[in-house]
């Protein structure tokens, strides 16, 4: 495949890429912009493994398959619940490839042989991506550790740990100075290596530090410095389209959590600097709220039948429960009695951005009655019963009552606020931020105990 060929074919993937987003960004069309994305990475792969640059193309396709085989036997193993789980750590392979590609390219350039210019952009193009390679490495090795348990999600607190974080950097900096002016090819490998034990340690503080209620934007901060990665490597190795796509990965992961933060009205800068709100004054855990009411299947059937409209408000529970089968059963009955019932999705319920969103759709439960906070927010008041299945947190009033709370200031889904609220869990154990819900104890809550979805089927019978 001539060099031409080559770049035309990057042209179109590059342009899928786009489309892909695009698809991705409404459920109608995500299906399609899976597609475009599909088709854009076949394309580029097929330019790339043909096109000039490269040789043993027996090998490639030797470690395409074996790749190809571990990512196909993921996908289909995974569950949708452990998914930020695995984009955490495909970032972290996303981050070893820029520091490996980092150093390969360090070693094989051949000094002298470009404009001092040039080979001092090209040093800086190697420190800064072996520097970005490392944190996201180490980062996303910490964020899956989270999001699987292995490590406490409570943020970790060492004394001073701004001043460390600043001090990593500044010291980076100096040393890709340093790197960059020096003749001498020991102080060159002494710099390289010393920032990439600096930024693997960085990596790992940075993300360490962050208390499990801001995970999300954790993850798709991640996301964003694997796309830098990839677009610095793109730069070290000249690939266009390694480029392009690793700004179409960087910004929009970017964008991504910044319009989390706003979501939950954390600063994008606190959050990634580490542990905003999170000063562990107060978590709430161990704080005595009264007493709770339980309600049975049967009684919550009786509710329903009385009621004139109803908010479903699903969580992590319903997901872990796979519970969203039954609620689309549910949804279909009482909608077939002439009850109004929409579905209230809070930005960060779930795991992963638009989790609940995933699996009403994989339920078939039609669109148009999944609303977004905002737009159901203000219509709790009005609201005879609202179904809280699996939440927790993204319906905790503690976050807008109690300044001290580690999730204060994040918006809410303010159920609260309707007739008669039922909660489905299956004990009184707190939500992934580890803070008691008052909601629990309030006069019109009644909490419905057991896996989500038996307690669902339970009311269907019922009803
Ligand atoms: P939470 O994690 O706050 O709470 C989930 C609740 O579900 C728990 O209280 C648990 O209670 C209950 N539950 C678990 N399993 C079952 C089951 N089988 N049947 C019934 N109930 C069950 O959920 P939310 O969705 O409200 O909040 C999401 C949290 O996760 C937020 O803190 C968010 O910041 C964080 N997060 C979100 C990400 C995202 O992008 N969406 C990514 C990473 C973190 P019990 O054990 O008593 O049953």
């Amino acid at each position: 495949m001539s060099g031409g060929l080559v770049t035309a074919a990057y042209i179109v993937a590059a342009i899928l890429f786009i489309f892909s987003l695009a698809g991705l960004s409404k459920h109608e069309t995500s299906k399609q912009g899976n597609i475009f994305g599909v088709v854009g990475m076949a394309i580029a792969l097929i330019a790339t493994i043909l096109g000039p640059d490269s040789s043993n193309v027996g090998w490639i396709i030797v470690a395409m398959v074996i790749g190809g085989a571990i990512g196909v036997y993921l996908a289909k193993k995974v569950e949708m619940t452990e998914m930020p789980e695995l984009v955490a750590i495909l970032h972290s392979f996303v981050g070893l490839a820029a520091v490996l590609v980092g150093f390969n390219s360090f070693i094989g350039h051949d000094a002298g042989s470009m404009p001092q210019v040039m080979e001092n952009i090209h040093l800086t193009e190697v420190f800064l991506g072996i520097f970005i390679g490392a944190v996201t490495f180490t980062g996303s090795i910490v964020a899956f550790g989270k999001l699987r348990g292995i490590i406490s999600s409570k943020p970790l607190m060492l004394p001073h740990r701004h001043k460390m974080n600043l001090a990593a950097m500044v010291v980076s900096f100096l040393l890709m100075v340093w790197f960059v002016k020096t003749d001498s090819i020991g102080v060159e490998v002494f710099t390289l290596l010393l920032m990439t034990i600096i930024a693997l340690a960085f990596g790992w503080h940075l993300v360490a530090s962050i208390g499990g209620a801001d995970m999300p934007v954790v993850v798709s901060m991640l996301n964003s410095y694997s796309g830098w990665a990839a677009a610095a490597a793109g730069f070290m190795l000249s690939n266009d389209l390694l480029i392009v796509t690793g700004a179409l990965v960087g910004s929009s992961g970017a964008i991504l959590s910044y319009i989390m933060c706003k979501a939950m009205n954390r600063s994008f800068i606190s959050v990634i600097a580490g542990g905003f709100g999170t000063d562990g004054s107060s978590t709430g855990d161990d704080q005595e709220m009264g007493e709770y009411r339980e309600a049975s299947a049967e009684d919550v059937a009786e509710l329903l039948k009385n009621s004139t409209s109803v908010i479903i408000t699903p969580g992590y529970g319903m997901a872990v429960a796979q519970a969203q089968y039954p609620v689309h059963d549910i949804t279909a009955k009482l909608r077939a009695r002439g009850i109004n019932v929409r579905f209230g999705i809070h930005p960060v319920a779930g795991r992963l951005p638009g989790h609940m969103n995933v699996l009403l759709a994989e339920a078939k439960v039609p669109y148009d009655i999944v609303l977004e906070m905002d737009e159901i927010n203000e219509d709790f008041p009005e609201t005879d019963t609202v179904l809280v299945i699996g939440a927790n947190d993204t319906v905790n009033p503690a976050a807008l009552e109690d300044p001290r709370s580690p999730i204060a200031g994040m918006p809410v889904l303010e159920v609260w606020k309707a007739q008669n609220v039922i909660v489905f869990k299956r004990s009184m154990n707190t939500g992934y931020a580890g803070v008691q819900n008052p909601l629990f104890f309030k006069e019109n809550t009644q909490m419905l105990f057991g896996d989500a979805k038996d307690s669902v089927e339970a009311i269907l019978r019922a009803l």
